[in-house]
């Protein structure tokens, strides 16, 4: 039907309680009674939420009567049959300080679609409005709206920019994908290539350094462009809206981001944040210019490029994939990798970036019982549900994968005399793939074997027997011989000279606790389990994590030692012989050049 859409109003309505007021109405219900869902899961998070359990009250009415409207499943209601327009009024509890759902409380509201809209069932790809209303506080009538989901430009109540009003989306799935913060954030603006950014931060951060931030992840998005459109300078998210936000919470310790196709939620730690007058922001500065320059290259990889199964998502189950060695692995390669291309970092910095990807997948035991394609089609179920046996069990397709990815680059690179990259495999990926994606409605994804053929194809060079060896299999990428021919000297040494335990630690309530023990060490030898609270080695107490390694350091590898500890609140002792300290942490030194014979 002609200018049909479905309607949306949600309202921050009792911030002290962290609720929001939904009402949706839909124009033409099912004539046998309209089916309603909301997703079990949000896109780029990989784990059944079951966001539906968040719903508090739920009602459904048309024409001034009550339509009977019940649940019909985990994720679904059913209503009965109506004739007219059908209004559904429900309550969404909102309080997870996280990327992933929703959080309102007396200083604002974020919220992601996935979270707060409910889908009508077969009018999924009707237009969406939505009317995003202000609190009803009076303090916070000065809130502003910060979405890259565009206003309803034309329309009578059209929201203006960063005010409350109608926004609109051209169908759910786009609906779902504008992320929104209602609030009073500090906010800076920039262009890349002609592009507007925003950058937004919510949450206390004193004397914030916007223009440096805003220095350095300008420099990061008109690389990344440039990358994929060396041409044109065409930033991807002009196809879903005018500009990208990148929406950022800001804590004391947080870490953390999600992508959207024309925006990100991210977490920051405050003390990882530039302050102005300081030019020491360090390492942990450059880590939240990862994190921006990760959620920023999904506008492209996995937002735009995507593998098969993820066109469409499917909201109501897991959407299994063994490519998120792709998806993730390539974004993460590619996201400290566009930071020394921006100039953001140096070699230096970035060849110890490398090899502490490198140090932290070599110190996972289980990268020899899982391949990165197990690890990306379990994930919903493994890398998404850790415990603490994972480090034995499962291997990243974030690290691992990033590896990968480096491992084909130098592979190209060597097999091509430099000719050839991984750059021309993404550049392939997204002319093929991810260009068009929303305009041609196609929705062709990457299909689950696709890779060593593009690769062939944008390069010339058959990978295949890599790909069998490091992503279907569990082998270590042979980074070392790689290296050589690039002239980088891979070397391993270990961590500390002391011996050791083979376990992890952590503190809690006082006490030091053991985490994991690492399969076949030397805590697995002598018995000892994770949950254990280590209390003395040898008679000496251990009063937290740090004392555990100022003890080990009167020993030497071989040496037995009693370790009490209590299980259970039952006191255990356990002789442990120690281990050698082995060289788990890899550096990369550029080489001289050799002179041509
Ligand atoms: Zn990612």
């Amino acid at each position: 039907m002609k200018n049909e859409y479905v309607l949306y109003t949600v309202t921050p309505c009792d911030l002290a309680g962290h609720r929001l007021d939904i009402s949706l109405t839909i124009q033409n219900p099912d004539p046998g009674g309209q089916l309603l869902a909301m997703p079990a899961w949000i896109p780029g998070s990989y784990l059944i939420r079951d966001f539906s359990r968040q719903v508090e009250t739920i009602r459904a009415h048309s024409a001034g009567q009550t339509v009977a409207i019940s649940k019909s499943s985990t994720h679904a209601w059913q209503c009965a049959p109506c004739d007219g327009p059908l209004t559904i009024d429900y309550t969404i509890y909102a309080w997870d300080l996280s990327v992933r759902s929703a959080h309102v409380d007396e200083t604002h509201a974020f919220f992601n679609g996935t979270s707060v809209y409910l889908s009508v069932n077969g009018q999924e790809q009707l237009p969406c409005h939505v009317r995003l209303c202000p609190p009803p506080r009076t303090q916070a009538r000065s809130w502003r709206v910060y979405t890259s989901l565009p206003e309803a430009t034309g329309h009578p109540q059209a929201a203006r920019r960063y005010g409350f009003g109608m926004y609109v989306a051209p169908n759910y799935d786009a609906l779902v994908d504008h992320p929104v913060e209602m609030g009073l954030p500090q906010v800076a603006r920039f262009r890349a290539h002609g592009a507007q950014h925003e950058l937004v931060f919510t949450g206390v951060a004193p004397n914030l350094d916007l223009k440096r931030i805003v220095a350095d992840v300008k420099r990061i998005c008109a690389s990344q462009i440039t990358f994929f459109e060396p041409e044109s300078n065409k930033p991807p998210f002009l196809d879903s809206s005018d500009r990208y936000v990148f929406m950022t919470m800001v804590t004391d310790d947080g870490y953390g981001g999600l992508e959207h196709r024309a925006s990100t939620a991210l977490m920051a730690g405050r003390r990882d944040l530039p302050v102005v007058g300081r030019a020491d922001a360090g390492a942990g500065y450059q880590t939240f210019l990862g994190l921006v320059s990760h959620e920023y290259f999904h506008t492209w990889n996995i937002k735009r490029i995507k593998p098969a199964a993820f066109a469409p998502y499917r909201f109501d189950r897991p959407n299994h994939t063994s490519l998120l060695w792709v998806f993730e692995g390539f974004t993460s390669y590619y996201d400290d990798l566009m930071l020394l291309r921006s100039g953001v970092v140096t070699e230096t910095d970035y060849l110890r970036m490398l090899g502490k990807a490198i140090t932290s997948v070599h110190g996972t035991p289980g990268r020899t019982k899982q391949s990165v394609a197990e690890s990306s089609f379990d994930t919903w179920t493994r890398f998404y549900k850790q415990d603490e046996n994972s480090p034995n069990a499962l291997v990243s397709y974030y690290t691992k994968g990033s590896l990968i990815a480096l491992g084909l680059d130098l592979l190209i690179r060597n097999e091509t005399d430099g000719q050839r990259s991984l750059d021309d495999v993404m550049q392939l990926m997204w002319t093929r793939f991810g260009r068009d994606f929303y305009q041609n409605g196609s929705e062709q994804g990457v299909s689950e074997d696709a890779m060593p053929q593009i690769i062939l194809e944008a390069t010339g060079v058959d990978v295949s027997s890599f790909i069998e060896h490091y992503v279907l299999g569990r082998e270590d990428v042979p980074l070392h011989t790689l290296f050589a021919a690039q002239n980088i000297a891979m070397n391993w040494a270990p961590v500390s000279a002391l011996p050791t335990l083979d376990l992890r630690v952590r503190a809690e309530h006082g006490e030091t606790r053991i985490s994991t023990v690492l399969e076949n060490g030397a805590a697995h030898a002598a018995g000892l389990s994770a949950g254990d609270s280590l209390v003395t080695v040898n008679g000496l107490r251990v009063s937290d994590p740090a004392s555990l390694d100022r003890l080990l350091a009167a020993y030497r590898p071989g040496d037995k030692v009693k370790v009490h500890v209590f299980r259970r609140d039952e006191l255990r002792v356990f002789t442990a012989v120690l281990g050698e300290p082995v060289a788990t942490q890899c550096t990369l030194e550029r080489m001289e050049e050799l002179p041509a014979s």
